[in-house]
């Protein structure tokens, strides 16, 4: 049972990084806590990464001037008095309980 190498202490989710599209987002030990990378295996390093665990959720957040521009970001686990939130800092459902 306790034999073999030292378990990946990563952790992938299934949520597809949206910026490379190709790596998907796995969780990493930080100094203030968890943290998610995209994982995708290229040359520059994708930069993507979240504070916070991805819910699989896209941000619906209307944004821009045209009816159908939404914000798109990935949404992320928040607290527990905002259970979930855009992950982009620049958009306002990033705080919903202010909207
Ligand atoms: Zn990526
Ligand atoms: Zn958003």
């Amino acid at each position: 049972m306790s034999e073999g190498k030292a378990v990946e202490q990563s952790v992938v989710t299934d949520v597809k990084c949206p910026l490379c599209k190709k790596g998907f987002m796995a969780a990493t030990q930080g100094r203030y806590g968890l943290y998610y990378t995209c994982n995708a295996d290229a040359t520059p390093k994708c930069r993507f990464n979240l504070s916070a665990k991805p819910t699989g959720k896209i941000c619906s957040y209307k944004r821009g001037a045209t009816p159908d521009a939404t914000c798109g970001a990935l949404m992320v686990e928040g607290t527990k008095t905002i259970p979930e939130r855009c992950s982009d800092k620049a958009c306002p459902n990033r705080n919903p309980h202010k909207l």
